[in-house]
C-alpha cells in the first residue's frame, strides 16, 4: 500500500445516484462496501462528505437567503450525508464515527483532533461533518485541512470522471488525462479539481491531492494502492 493514513473526500453528489436530490440508499452501502476493503486492509480512514445532494450555501443565498445563514444549511446538510455513510458502514460491521464541527451532542462527537486520531489509531472510520463549521468554505477546503490536521498522507478526491482531463473527455476524444499536475498549474489554469482555498492551502503544506473515479468497483483501493487510475497532484 502508497498510503497508511487516507483521507477520503466524497461529493454529496456521489450519494445520489441517478437521483436528482437526496439521499439513494444503495448508492452508501455501494460507497460502504468500497471503503470496507480499506478498512480491511487496515489503512486508517477519514471521509469528508459535501452537501451538494441536499443544500449549497451560494444557492440559498443566490435565492436571497444571507450567505452565513444559508452556509450553515449546507453544513448541517453535510451532517445527514454522513449519518446515512456512519449507518451503512456500521451495518457491515465497519466501526465508523461521525465528528462535527459543529458541536450537536444528542446526534454526534463534536470535532477534537485528538479524538479523532485515537479513534484512527483504533482502526475506525472517521467521518468529519459540518465542513469547517465555517461560513464561505467548501468541504474541499475541510478536507484538506483535516487532513492537515490528522497527518493524513493523501487527500483523495473521489469524482466521477477517472482523473483531471486536458479538455472535456466526454466532447473531447483527444483529451488526455494528466497522470500528474502540480498545484500551481491547477491554480493557474483554473482546472475544476477542487477549489482554490483548498488546492492553496494543500500547496503551502505540500498535501498530495489524488482525483479518481470512485464510480468504478474497486477504485478505491487500488488508488490507496497507488495504482495509475487518476491524476496526482502535488509538487
Ligand atoms: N459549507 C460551509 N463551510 C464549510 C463546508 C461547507 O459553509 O466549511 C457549506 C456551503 O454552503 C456548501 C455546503 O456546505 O455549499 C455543502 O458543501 P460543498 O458545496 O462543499 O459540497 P459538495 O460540493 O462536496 O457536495
Amino acid at each position: 500500500m502508497r498510503y497508511r493514513r487516507v483521507l477520503l473526500k466524497i461529493s454529496g453528489e456521489a450519494l445520489m445516484g441517478a437521483a436528482a436530490y437526496g439521499i439513494n440508499i444503495k448508492m452508501v452501502h455501494f460507497v460502504a462496501q468500497e471503503i470496507r476493503a480499506i478498512h480491511e486492509a487496515g489503512i486508517q480512514l477519514a471521509l469528508v462528505i459535501g452537501a451538494g445532494n441536499i443544500f449549497r450555501g451560494v444557492a440559498g443565498a443566490a435565492g436571497g437567503m444571507d450567505r452565513s445563514a444559508a452556509d450553515s444549511m449546507g453544513m448541517l446538510a453535510t451532517v445527514m450525508n454522513s449519518l446515512a455513510m456512519q449507518d451503512g458502514l456500521q451495518k457491515i460491521g465497519v466501526p465508523a464515527q461521525v465528528m462535527s464541527a459543529i458541536a450537536m451532542m444528542n446526534v454526534c462527537e463534536p470535532y477534537e483532533r485528538v479524538k479523532a486520531v485515537e479513534h484512527l489509531g483504533q482502526q475506525r472510520v472517521v467521518i468529519f461533518a459540518a465542513g469547517t463549521g465555517n461560513p464561505y468554505f467548501t468541504t474541499d477546503t475541510a478536507a484538506v485541512l483535516r487532513a492537515l490536521e490528522i497527518r493524513a498522507d493523501v487527500v483523495m478526491k473521489a469524482t466521477r470522471v477517472d482523473g483531471v482531463y486536458s479538455d472535456d473527455p466526454e466532447k473531447n476524444p483527444r483529451a488526455v488525462r494528466y497522470r500528474e499536475l502540480d498545484y500551481t498549474s491547477v491554480l493557474r489554469d483554473n482546472l475544476q479539481v477542487m477549489d482554490a482555498a483548498g488546492i492553496s492551502l494543500a500547496r503551502e503544506n505540500k498535501l498530495p491531492i489524488f482525483v479518481f473515479n470512485m464510480l468504478e468497483p474497486g477504485n478505491i483501493i487500488k488508488a490507496v494502492r497507488g495504482e495509475d487510475i487518476g491524476t496526482l497532484i502535488g509538487g
